[in-house]
């Protein structure tokens, strides 16, 4: 990631006089212009630890990984059949032993000779090609092939899939399950990452109440903790879940202070939009440099960016799908960026949208989407209810439709962008 330039304004004087700064004006902030304006301040941890393969799951590596060998090692047979010589293949064939899978045939196979090999047995010397069983016809120790062959036919070659001194994967990579067995094909047992980013999260509002306490009027139950919980899980981060904390200036800033001194992010919801008990704002303003903005966005509108010490910091909006979507779309990218791994755009498909949308230019929208598939063919119907509090959209969407700023409303039938909530476990 790019480092704040000599030239450019430092995040102290943006947040002390926005002014400063050409093209910024933190009430009409555009996605892309938030994005790329946090983007500026990331500065990836350094550390490292080595692990074992397993654990490396979801951690980014801090090395690259480079084959000590071929994969396969050996030249092996893809199918069960009969190895030989393809200048042989139109002669009668002496079977001369057999190649199991890890149990070579040590001997080499000569004019007019062939071996029976199973999947994965090694391809014995002076053989070049395989032809499967249910293609030879079998007279007691001789075979003869039914069907014309082509040289190296059913032979997977030494190195195909990884050659030694090729670079497998590459440092900032993310492990995913198949990096893992990658790594395992090698013979290699650990692997150096960097060291988990620590993320402390907090939600904040008088009327939250913990799960297990009884509510009263006018309460609700602390969801976002529970959201925000899942979302940083599924980035492999060492998560400080510090519950919630009341409006309250003293508890506030005990709470801000320590999770901040002790870890790389400290994450909020609640308390950033304008005109509400304004104590986060006068507490961020007294310890940190930290920018509020007004989004052009709907639903997440409030989103507040910046350092307390040396701990960046995310203001979220309170209410839960806010909360949700401003993760989405600038929480997670940056917290992977800290990781060390290199955020690749999310990919973004164009679906039929099976209900007309009212939508109003000038402000991105991420409704809430179920694709579904009609006839062969994928469509998205917006969800009904897309208040920004409804978080039971969140839970029945498996999509955002992400409509940008130039889109406005769209009829039914329309083209639309949707983006996918979830990978394939
Ligand atoms: P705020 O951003 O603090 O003004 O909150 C906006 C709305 O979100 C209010 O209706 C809050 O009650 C609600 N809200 C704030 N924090 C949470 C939370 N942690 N869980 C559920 N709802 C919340
Ligand atoms: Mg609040």
């Amino acid at each position: 990631m790019t480092k704040p330039q000599v030239n450019k304004p430092s995040l102290n004087q943006i947040a002390a006089d926005p002014s400063c700064m050409d093209d910024y004006d933190p009430n009409t902030m555009f996605v892309a212009q938030a994005r790329q304006f946090i983007a500026q301040f990331l500065q990836p941890v350094t550390q490292t630890e080595t692990v074992s393969v397993r654990m490396s799951l979801g951690r980014v590596l801090a090395a690259n990984i480079v084959s000590p060998c071929n994969v396969p090692a050996h030249n092996n047979s893809a199918m069960d059949g009969f190895a030989f010589r393809f200048e042989d293949a139109d002669k009668s064939l002496k079977i001369v032993g057999t190649a199991f899978a890890g149990r070579p045939f040590n001997g080499k196979i000569h004019a007019d000779e062939c071996i029976k090999i199973m999947t994965g047995g090694v391809i014995p010397s002076g053989a070049d090609s395989v032809e499967m069983q249910e293609h030879v016809t079998l007279n007691s120790e001789n075979i003869t092939l039914n069907q014309q062959v082509k040289l190296g036919q059913h032979v997977r070659l030494a190195g195909e899939d990884l050659a030694e001194n090729q670079t497998v994967l590459t440092l900032g990579n993310k492990m995913k399950p198949a990096d893992l067995g990658l790594i395992a094909s090698l013979g290699i047992g650990e692997v150096q990452v960097y060291r988990a980013l620590k993320v402390a999260s907090f939600s904040t509002g008088d009327e939250l109440v913990s799960v297990g306490k009884p509510l009263e009027t006018g309460q609700i139950y602390d969801s976002n903790r529970y959201t925000l919980f899942g979302m940083l899980s599924r980035l492999n981060v060492q998560i400080s879940d510090l519950g919630n904390v009341a409006d309250d200036p003293k508890l506030l800033e005990k709470t801000l202070l320590e999770a901040a001194q002790k870890n790389d992010v400290v994450i909020t919801s609640g308390g950033v939009s304008v005109g509400e008990a304004d104590y986060m704002k006068a507490l961020l303003a007294k310890h940190g440099q930290v920018l509020f903005w007004k989004i052009n966005m709907k639903p997440g509108r409030p989103l507040a960016y910046g350092k307390v010490g040396d701990s960046h910091y995310f203001g979220l909006p309170g209410n839960p799908v806010s909360a949700m979507v401003t993760f989405y779309q600038f929480v997670r990218e940056a917290l992977l960026t800290l990781q060390g791994a290199t955020p690749k755009p999310l990919p973004i498909f164009m679906v039929e949208c099976t209900e007309p949308i009212k939508k109003a230019t000038g402000r991105t929208e991420f409704q809430r989407g179920v694709l579904f598939e009609e006839n062969g063919i994928w469509k998205v119907k917006p969800l009904p209810n897309q208040g920004s509090g409804v978080l039971s959209s969140m839970s029945m969407a498996n999509c955002f439709i992400v409509l940008d700023e130039t889109v406005g409303s769209c009829k039914a039938g329309a083209m639309v962008n949707v983006q996918l909530l979830e990978g394939i476990i």
